[in-house]
C-alpha cells in the first residue's frame, strides 16, 4: 500500500488463487471530509477482504468510513467484493448506466447467456469437444462475485467532489462496455481502470455484451483520453506510471499490428476465428504463448479478440465472411 499523493492511496489486493493466471488488482482509496470513497474492490474472497481490511487499519480507516465506492467496470476483479462490502459499510455504489443493465444476465440469470456465448464460439469455429470447457470458462471466476445493482447510474459526463477532488467521470467503452475512467483535472490524475495499462495489453473481445464493434469503441475512448492533460496514471492493475500519451500511441499501435497479423492468416485461406486464434502467438501475463498452452478462459478471451478484429475488417469490406459447414469463414476476397 502507498500513499501516491496525500490523500489518495493504493491497496494492492491480491488475487484469489495465488500463481493461477488470476491477477491482483489496485484499489484506491481516497480522503475525503471525515468520509473515504474507493475505486474498485477487488475479488469476493475472505483473503482479499482480510487484507483490505488490514490496508484501512494501517491507515486508520473503518470500513464504516466508507461511504463510495466506484467501480470503473464490472469484471470479477473490480466488481468481485462490493455485495460484501455494501453489507459491511455505509457506501453507496456507482457505476454505469451500460454496466449496470449487463449484471442480471452476467452474474445472477446467466443461462441465456451461457446458450448465447455456447452459439457464438460454435458459429467461429470452437470444435465441439472443446466447447463445454470454454463455455463454462468463465463459471469459474463467478464464484469470486457477490452481486449488486448500484444505486448511483454513471452516463460519463458526470463530477464526483470528494474532499480536495473532483473526478470527472469519463465513459471509456472498449475493454468492456460500460467501462469508465476517473480523472482530476486539477491534480492531472487519471484512475484509468484496466482502459489504459503500464505493461498489460487490455483484452478487447467481441461477445455476446460487448455491443457490434468493441475494437472500434476502444480506439474511440484511447483517443479521448489521449486529450486528457495527465501527469499521473493510477491504472486497476501494474503500477502507477506517467506519459500516458506514449502508453496510448504504444496500444494503438499494437491494435494495428495485431490486425495485420490476422489479416496475415485470412490472407492464406479462409479460417475461423478459433482457426486464426490458434495462429498467431497470445500474451499472457508478460509471456508469449501459442493458443494451444492457454487455459480455457484465456482461450475463449483469445477467440473473441480475434473476433473483434475480423468483424469490423469484414464489415469494411476487407475480408469477406461465408458460412460453411455451420461455422463461419474469413477470408480476403480474391480482387484485393
Ligand atoms: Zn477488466
Ligand atoms: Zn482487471
Amino acid at each position: 500500500m502507498i500513499e501516491l499523493i496525500p490523500g489518495i492511496y493504493q491497496i494492492d489486493l491480491p488475487a484469489p488463487v495465488p500463481g493461477s493466471q488470476l491477477i491482483d488488482v489496485n484499489a484506491y482509496l481516497i480522503r475525503g471530509d471525515g468520509k473515504w470513497m474507493l475505486v474498485d474492490t477487488g475479488w469476493n474472497t475472505r483473503y482479499t477482504f482480510s487484507i483490505l481490511q488490514s490496508r484501512l487499519n494501517q491507515i486508520g480507516v473503518r470500513l464504516q468510513d466508507i461511504t463510495l465506492v466506484v467501480i470503473t467496470h464490472f469484471h470479477p476483479d473490480h466488481y468481485g467484493l462490493v455485495g460484501k462490502l455494501k453489507q459491511v459499510s455505509p457506501a453507496r455504489v456507482a457505476m454505469h448506466q451500460v454496466e449496470i443493465d449487463l449484471i442480471n444476465p452476467r452474474y445472477l440469470s446467466m443461462d441465456q447467456l451461457l446458450a448465447e456465448t455456447a452459439a457464438t464460439l460454435r458459429d467461429h469455429g470452437v470444435p465441439e469437444e472443446e466447447l463445454p470447457l470454454l463455455q463454462n470458462a468463465s463459471l469459474e471466476v463467478r464464484k469470486y462475485v457477490a452481486p449488486l445493482t448500484p444505486e448511483i447510474v454513471l452516463h460519463g459526463g458526470e463530477t464526483i467532489a470528494h474532499g480536495e477532488f473532483t473526478f470527472q467521470i469519463v465513459w471509456t467503452p472498449g475493454h468492456s462496455p460500460g467501462h469508465i475512467c476517473l480523472y482530476e483535472p486539477n491534480f492531472k490524475l487519471l484512475l484509468s481502470g484496466d482502459h489504459v495499462l503500464p505493461v498489460i495489453f487490455p483484452n478487447v473481445g467481441m461477445h455476446p455484451q460487448s455491443g457490434p464493434d468493441p475494437l472500434g469503441d476502444y480506439r474511440r475512448s484511447l483517443h479521448l483520453v489521449e486529450q486528457l492533460d495527465v501527469d499521473l496514471v493510477l491504472p486497476a492493475h501494474e503500477y502507477v506510471f506517467t506519459l500516458m500519451k506514449r502508453r496510448v500511441r504504444e496500444l494503438l499501435e499494437h491494435l494495428e499490428q495485431r490486425r495485420e497479423a490476422i489479416l496475415g492468416v485470412v490472407r492464406q485461406g479462409a479460417r475461423t476465428a478459433y482457426q486464426v486464434s490458434s495462429e498467431i502467438p497470445w500474451i499472457v501475463n508478460g509471456s508469449v504463448m501459442p493458443f494451444s498452452d492457454l487455459c480455457p478462459l484465456d482461450k475463449r478471451l483469445a477467440v473473441m479478440s480475434s473476433l473483434a478484429h475480423l468483424e469490423p475488417l469484414s464489415a469494411q469490406g476487407f475480408v469477406e465472411k461465408t458460412r460453411e459447414d455451420g461455422s463461419l469463414l474469413y477470408r480476403v476476397p480474391e480482387t484485393s
